[in-house]
């Protein structure tokens, strides 16, 4: 099967639920034992072995190529699920440097307080990983696409390095999705999915994956057990619903994205544009070589800097001022004052994430009534406040309009 036919058909159990064609919700928590079973037959939800949850398991599997998948409650379920099931007190990590922020929150914060430590490395850099490495180092962490600037490290490189080196290579490949991306493919050993977003792609639930090797998928699930953080049957329907549009959702949202920054990269009020499809993007060569489409996200600085953020967000009407990404509503926000608020300004900055910074997530809007919309609020953007809001004699600002 082509990967649009295994969103619709992989996974799917032989024999249909009583003819139904979608697999209906197993809201049950416990099953009854058949006779002469063992202790490892039991079904029971937190064991994520209901049918709702076995469906999903061999779909992922399948539609990132890998032996085995999970899921889980949450994407920050899978990434903390995954890294404690690989790594124990004592152990080393590398990880890419500008992380999701809650990623960076659980490497910086919560591992070290179990005794295990990481080196942030840059992803682009083999001299610099081979540095940092320790006798004691376990795994390599990265992403595919990383938030808000959307850099595209040396992933080849990466997992060839930790194979070489006996290191486990994990993947957040919740940007690209697996219709932009198969990390697999390019030797990773592990990739994790905040489903929340593209998976999903309905704003609807919270969900997390790890899929890849079975052996080590095996060690996740069984530290999931431990730490309890299964999916609900409800979500896992929803997931399961959500992943069968996943092809036509994202490569249209590839599509829009595209057009999106070709018209913003022209526009006056921006002074930058980070998307990788964009042939002034560092890393768009590689990109054109590793990925199916360039993704559903991007980001631009707006010249007029943090003053101009605040007009342009409040400016927006059909963009939702909102944090998360890959659903079918546009979604704008600000990383300074959302997702990278808690970091240093000065280290911010470093990465790239400027004041004027906003970052895009591409709906399933038709282009051309959003290229009208960010296009008011980017007039908005640059225009300087009234200075008495209550002179009736004021002209009526357009861009105002209610969300
Ligand atoms: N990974 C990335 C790249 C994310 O953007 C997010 C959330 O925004 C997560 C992981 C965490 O996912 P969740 O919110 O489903 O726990």
């Amino acid at each position: 099967m082509r990967f649009d036919t295994q969103l619709i058909h992989a996974g799917e159990p032989e024999t249909r639920v009583r003819g139904a064609v979608v697999l209906p919700i197993f809201q049950s928590s416990t099953y009854a034992s058949e006779s002469g079973a063992g202790y490892h037959d039991l079904r029971y939800l937190r064991l994520s072995n209901s049918p709702n949850h076995e469906v999903l398991h061999a779909k992922l599997a399948a539609l990132e190529g890998g032996e085995a998948a999970v899921v889980t409650a949450s994407g920050m379920a899978a990434i903390s699920t995954a890294l404690l099931a690989l790594l124990r007190s004592g152990d080393h990590m590398l990880a890419q440097r500008c992380l999701y922020g809650g990623t960076h929150a659980l490497v910086t914060q919560d591992l070290p307080a179990l005794g295990i430590e990481t080196t942030f490395v840059d992803a682009d850099d083999p001299a610099a990983w081979a540095a940092a490495l320790r006798p004691n180092t376990r795994a390599f962490y990265c992403e595919s696409l990383t938030n808000p600037t959307l850099e595209l490290g040396d992933l080849p490189g990466i997992a060839a390095f930790a194979r070489n080196h006996g290191l486990v290579s994990v993947i957040d490949s919740t940007f690209a999705s697996p219709v932009n991306l198969r990390p697999i493919e390019h030797g990773f050993d592990l990739v994790v999915h905040s489903a929340t977003k593209y998976l999903n792609g309905h704003s609807d639930i919270v969900a997390g994956a790890v899929i890849g090797r079975a052996e080590l998928v095996a060690r996740v699930r069984h530290k999931l057990d431990h730490l309890g953080g299964s999916l609900d049957p409800h979500a896992c329907f929803l997931l399961h619903r959500g992943l069968k549009t996943l092809g036509v959702r994202v490569r249209h949202q590839n599509q829009t994205a595209l057009t999106l920054a070709r018209w913003l990269v022209e526009h006056p009020a921006v002074a930058h544009v980070n998307y990788p499809g964009l042939p002034t993007h560092p890393h768009h060569g590689r990109a054109q070589g590793l990925l199916a489409g360039f993704g559903g996200m991007l980001s631009f600085e707006l010249r007029g800097g943090a003053d101009a953020v605040g007009r342009f967000l409040d400016a927006v009407a059909l963009a939702i001022d909102a944090p998360s990404l890959g659903g079918p509503e546009t979604l704008v926000s600000s990383p300074a004052r959302t997702s990278h608020v808690g970091l240093e300004p000065g280290m911010r900055r470093a990465l790239g994430i400027g004041d004027g910074l906003i970052r895009l997530s591409v709906g399933l809007e038709d282009a051309a009534d959003l290229i009208a919309d960010l296009g008011r609020a980017l007039v908005g953007s640059t225009r300087a406040p009234a200075v008495d809001a209550t002179d009736d004699d004021a002209p009526a600002d357009p861009s105002r309009t209610t969300r």
